[in-house]
């Protein structure tokens, strides 16, 4: 589940280039879109020198794909992720890697806060209340784009986090409920038939 931009986090990015313990290079090109893609205007530039070293996984609660495109379309809302996968798999592409997508909300991750600025957001559509499953499409679809992640960033298994880990204050989210990181990861290392 996203969470609403608000007032603190955007002061916070505004100060991001100077508190953030960065490494010298942001992409210099566009990373490839090589999914289908239906651009969210609820983006902004991640912070000068933001190197993206994590992925932040959620569930929508929002029941399909085609709602939380809506959600993600619509100015008002203030939210949005890079990515959504379906229940079958789908993935749709909302906002390139190389911008700041809006999914986090207050947050931190290893001592440094605003995860958004250095974070890629995956939505995976399930109702996280703890009994839907995650289907196996959607799972491989997940490790298939961190996969195409790790081609550009350097991106830990220990770095591959939930919303409920990284979210302020502890215990405001418990997105992705239920969800297997181990199994998904181990795909994503070794696709099956690779
Ligand atoms: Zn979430």
């Amino acid at each position: 589940m996203w969470q609403r931009r608000n007032l603190l986090s955007v002061a916070a990015a505004g100060l991001g280039g100077a508190l953030m313990h960065v490494t010298p290079s942001v992409l210099q090109q566009p990373a490839a879109l090589p999914y289908e893609y239906i651009p969210s205007p609820n983006y902004n530039n991640r912070p000068a020198g933001a190197v993206v070293s994590c992925v932040v996984l959620h569930s929508t609660v929002v029941p399909t794909l085609e709602e939380t495109i809506g959600v993600f379309l619509a100015p008002r809302t203030e939210v949005s992720a890079h990515f959504v996968v379906g229940r079958e798999g789908r993935v749709v592409q909302m906002v390139p890697v190389e911008l700041r997508a809006w999914h986090a909300g207050v947050s931190v991750l290893d001592g440094v806060g605003n995860v958004n600025d250095y974070s890629v957001g995956i939505e995976m559509v399930n109702l996280n209340d703890g009994k839907q499953p995650y289907p196996p499409a959607q799972s491989a679809a997940v490790a298939g784009i961190l996969r195409f992640l790790r081609s550009y960033f350097t991106i830990p298994d220990s770095r591959v986090v939930s919303h409920a880990q990284i979210a302020l204050p502890a215990g405001r989210k418990s997105d992705p409920l239920g969800f297997d990181f181990a199994a998904m990861l181990a795909l994503a290392a070794h696709p099956a038939g690779a």
